[in-house]
Order: structure tokens, then C-alpha cells, then sequence
């Protein structure tokens, strides 16, 4: 069977298993970078019901955010639900500038907890799929499957890596999940994902077009390299996590946390910047920094 063929049979049977489970189509997560692209395509081609759904992070990149729009509309038109989520913070809206004054903390590589707030809070009690990939990184190569299910009890999680599992397994517990998840393409390589696009004529979200080689949030930790890339495109984003970085050292002041990680005093919020974007910070993990509400 090619690669079109098995992903469209795990959309299936994720379809089935969502109606078992939560009596709802499949939730389809939309980032409006190419592997989310790619599954939107293989969706509508298996025939299954399912509806659409974004993460509005607050730091996409403009064309990301005209991109999204433009599928949205064109979705809706044939008739698909679709839904953008808004993070939310301690039951307020939040976004990125305001969570790191409260966090009073920059996000880092080991110190994530924008993902928490800003992308991870969708799908809740929904069976969802996810354009997640093995070859994007050796930790979901080794972390994520085919069909996951994110019971809140780590020891009952399952995460099947072989279309020869037992996926019946995800639905034999009578009590419904938190969240269950099939990631369709996780074996496409980078190569299968851009081929299938273009085959189909499909359009690239356009910072494909401008150099970028992935679509995520404007200055993301998690790709220390692609930071200062990120801001050559993007400066005003720059300037707002500096005026971030500022308030969050007022807030860190007043809190009495005066570490700042570096030979150079985080006495501004360039000063902070400048620390960000060194990759040495990159490796800080949690237990070196001081506890505050992280
Ligand atoms: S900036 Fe990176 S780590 Fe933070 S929410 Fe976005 S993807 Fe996750």
C-alpha cells in the first residue's frame, strides 16, 4: 500500500474509533505549515467527517495568519466546521508577552510552558489528528506514534507505533479518554509531504517562499538557531518580546527573584534578548533556575 493509501486508512479507522468513543467526527489540528497541509489534503480525500481546528498562538508569523484564514474560508465553504482556540491563562486571555511577565521567566528549550498555555490546551475530549512527523525530530521519533491516547494517568497512556498493533486496544476501556490522538503521516519523510503538495497543487502557507523551512511561533526557544532568522523577517516581534522582557524584570524585582543566568546583569529587557538568543541558555532546565510560579 503507498503512503496515501496507509494514511488514509489510519484516518479511517481513527474515525471509527472517534465516533466509539466521543460520538463526534475527528478534530483535524491546523497549524497552516505543509504537514498540516498535507493531512487536511488526505482528510478530505478519505471521506471521513471531521472538523478543523487552530491554535492561535499569538506569536504566528502575519502570513501564517492570512494562510490560516484563506483555508478556514475555503473549508467553510464546502461546508467543514472550523474553530480557532484562544489561550487562556488562570480563566483570562492571555498571549505570549503577557505570560512571560507572569511566569517572570523567559520561555527556553527545557522551559515550555508556552506550549502548555498557548498550543497544547486544544482537543480536550476529542478524538484529534495531528500532522506530527518521526523525521522532524529524534525525541518524537522516539515519543509519539500512530494512534496515542493521552489518558491523564501516564501508566494508562498507549502509544501504538505499528499500523499492526492492536488499535482496538485505544477502545476497549469503557471510560472516555482525555484525548486521543492519530498522527496519520508520521512516517512521511520531509520529501513525501512537499512531493504530495505539490502534486495536488496545493498552496504552501508563503513562508515556504521567503526561506523558511518550518511554520511555528516568531522566535520560538525551540529552535535557538532560527531565532535571529525569525526576527531579520519579523522585527516588531523582537521589540515586543524586549518590551515583554522589561516588564517581566519589574515583576521579577518586586518579587525578589534577582538571578540573571549570565556574565551580563539582566538589567533591560535587551539585556534579557541578548541572553535569549546565546545558545548556551538554550540548555537550562528547570532545576537551575529560581522557583517562582513556573
Ligand atoms: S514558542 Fe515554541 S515552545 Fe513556545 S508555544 Fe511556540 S512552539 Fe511552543
Amino acid at each position: 500500500m503507498d503512503k496515501e493509501q496507509t494514511a488514509i486508512e489510519r484516518l479511517k479507522i481513527a474515525s471509527e474509533m472517534s465516533f466509539d468513543v466521543y460520538g463526534k467526527p475527528l478534530l483535524i489540528t491546523y497549524s497552516g505549515g505543509k504537514d498540516s497541509d498535507a493531512l487536511l489534503l488526505l482528510a478530505e480525500r478519505s471521506g471521513v467527517p471531521y472538523e478543523v481546528n487552530h491554535s492561535h498562538t499569538t506569536v504566528d508569523a502575519p502570513p501564517t495568519v492570512y494562510h490560516v484564514r484563506e483555508k478556514f474560508k475555503s473549508l467553510e465553504e464546502k461546508g467543514i466546521k472550523c474553530s480557532i482556540d484562544y489561550p487562556y491563562y488562570k480563566g483570562k486571555r492571555t498571549n505570549m508577552f503577557d505570560l512571560i511577565v507572569q511566569k517572570k521567566f523567559p520561555p527556553t528549550r527545557f522551559i515550555r510552558y508556552c506550549c502548555r498555555v498557548l498550543k497544547e490546551h486544544s482537543g480536550d475530549g476529542r478524538y484529534i489528528c495531528t500532522g506530527v512527523r518521526w523525521a522532524e525530530s529524534r525525541r518524537r521519533k522516539d515519543t509519539r506514534g500512530i494512534y496515542e491516547d493521552f489518558s491523564s494517568d501516564k501508566e494508562k497512556r498507549i502509544i501504538l507505533t505499528n499500523d499492526n498493533d492492536d488499535t482496538r486496544r485505544l477502545t476497549e476501556s469503557c471510560f472516555k479518554r482525555k484525548k486521543m490522538v492519530c498522527n496519520p503521516i508520521i512516517d512521511w519523510e520531509t520529501s513525501d509531504v512537499y512531493d504530495y503538495l505539490e502534486e495536488s497543487h496545493v498552496k504552501l502557507n508563503p513562508l515556504y517562499g521567503m526561506g523558511f523551512n518550518r511554520v511555528g511561533c516568531v522566535g520560538c526557544p525551540m529552535s535557538p538557531k532560527h531565532m535571529n532568522f525569525d526576527f531579520s523577517f519579523f522585527p516588531k516581534y523582537r521589540d515586543l518580546y524586549v518590551k515583554a522582557f522589561d516588564k517581566m524584570l519589574i515583576a521579577r524585582r518586586e518579587a525578589g527573584l534577582t538571578e540573571s543566568y549570565s556574565s551580563i546583569p539582566w538589567e533591560s529587557g535587551e539585556d534579557v534578548m541578548r541572553w535569549w538568543l546565546d545558545m548556551d541558555y538554550a540548555q537550562l532546565t528547570f532545576d537551575d533556575i529560581e522557583k517562582d510560579e513556573l
